[in-house]
């Protein structure tokens, strides 16, 4: 006996947009979240400082083909339009002379021209970085603190294949409280992970503490890496290749590590974009003083992201502490209040920040886009086609994905 026509495994972003789609097509469902709480990477929460922060997303990307750009608009949230500009270049402690500034944003170029040309070979990114201060400067923004990963462990033809993100928009009221927002009238089952699905049989049966759920058809948006895990068991297992796709799209990693500045600006001015860069590998950007908040927004990105979680909260506070310091003097100390660290690595239901191919396997996201048996389909912001990463694409690909189980069930 089927309980519903179909079960959502996840109320992130992709599992609220399948949901809305589902239920304007009449077909009964039942989304299932682990968390207790919808959103997923999309989380905003005023517990630390007092006013919004965006744990997760927080960039409204390609506003032009944003599902949630006009929504924004038309709930009158405040925005900002902030596309990647670095204003204050240091390397390690020493700011950049204008020249090397000015040798950042060529670098940035023929980085792009040379990805236009890219005709196969060597797959990894770092084959095509040049050396130096100044390229490696501009590759932060295409490497770690963009894709979430390190140059040697991206692929050329994944990176290719994401969109040029402009224009981008932040929002005072937050990204995760704008998702939040969109899902707020959509059935969701929370705390409620889903352990097994058995597919043998001529329905789909989901296991979780709670019970089972028999459906037509299910739509996985838990991450690749969760899947990895085995946090949810499939049997029969599944196709090997699935298996390896998983494998293949790893989390990158992105920390964020905001600190609160207490009366001083320290010359920065609201929404400046500043860039330490320490060997390309330990490199920290900063958004500063989003909508003249006190707060200079930290960020680090691929392996060292994972170094810094596993250090804890306090290492990371203090390492950004001090490199703040030998930039503007050990006086900013006494201006430093409230500070947190971001940890979506220890999200058990998450993992990381967004998937990245490996080198060499960037069609493993073409396999998980094809359905297993016609009733395991997979969607999520590792399926975004050149939305890849972001939550307006994790979105699309759960409504695109409900589309096609609703052509299915109803054939
Ligand atoms: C630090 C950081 C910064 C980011 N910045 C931006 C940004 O500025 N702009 C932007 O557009 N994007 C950004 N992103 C990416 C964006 O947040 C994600 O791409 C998007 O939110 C992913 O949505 P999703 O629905 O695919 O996955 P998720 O949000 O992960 O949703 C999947 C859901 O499935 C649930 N789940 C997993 N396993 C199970 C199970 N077994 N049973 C039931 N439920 C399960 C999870 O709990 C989760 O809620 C950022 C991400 C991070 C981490």
């Amino acid at each position: 006996m089927r309980d519903v026509d179909v079960v959502v495994i996840g109320a992130g972003s992709a599992g609220l947009g399948a949901a809305k789609v589902l239920r304007a097509s009449g077909l009964s469902f039942q989304v299932l979240e682990a968390m207790d709480r919808i959103g997923g990477r999309a989380y905003t929460s005023s517990e630390t400082f007092g006013i919004p922060f965006d744990v997760g997303c927080a960039w409204l990307h390609a506003a032009d083909r944003n599902p949630y750009f006009p929504e924004a608009q038309a709930s009158g949230w405040t925005l900002h339009h902030h596309d990647m500009n670095v204003d204050h270049l240091y390397f390690g402690r020493h700011k950049a002379p204008e020249s090397q500034e000015t040798e950042m944003k060529n670098a940035d170029a023929k980085l792009s021209a040379l990805l236009e040309s890219w005709k196969g070979g060597d797959d990894r990114l770092s084959s095509l970085l040049a050396s130096g201060h100044a390229p490696r400067a501009a590759a932060t923004f295409a490497g770690p603190m963009d894709f979430g990963k390190d140059f040697d462990e991206i692929s050329i033809e994944d990176f290719r294949a994401a969109a040029d993100l402009d224009p981008n928009y932040f929002s005072l009221e937050g990204f995760g409280a704008l998702v939040a927002r969109f899902g707020a009238d959509v059935p969701v089952t929370l705390s409620t992970p889903v352990r097994r699905i058995e597919w043998s049989g001529p329905d789909l049966a989901c296991a979780t503490s709670k019970g089972t759920i028999r459906a037509g058809a299910v739509i996985v948006t838990a991450s690749p890496a969760v899947l990895a895990f085995d946090e949810i068991v499939f049997s029969p297992e599944l196709p090997e290749a699935y298996v390896e796709a998983f494998f293949d799209l790893p989390m990158g990693m992105l920390t964020k590590i905001p600190i609160e500045i207490r009366g001083t600006r320290l010359g920065l001015a609201p929404f400046e974009d500043m860039l330490i860069e320490r060997h390309a590998r330990h490199d920290i950007y900063f958004l500063c003083f989003p909508f003249d908040t006190d707060l200079l927004v930290g960020f680090v990105g691929g392996d060292f992201a994972w170094e810094m979680s596993a250090a804890g909260e306090a290492a990371g506070v203090d390492f950004v502490t001090d490199r703040l310091c030998d930039v503007f003097g050990s006086d900013l100390r006494r201006h430093v209040g409230r500070s947190a660290m971001t940890n979506w690595g220890g999200e058990r239901f998450v993992r990381g920040a967004y998937a990245a191919a490996r080198p060499g396997r960037a069609a493993a996201r073409r396999t998980l886009a094809d359905p297993v048996a016609d009733r395991i389909f997979f969607a999520g912001e590792h399926l975004a086609g050149p939305l890849m990463q972001t939550c307006g694409g994790a979105r699309r690909s759960g409504e695109a994905t409900a589309r096609q189980v609703v052509a299915k069930l109803r054939r």
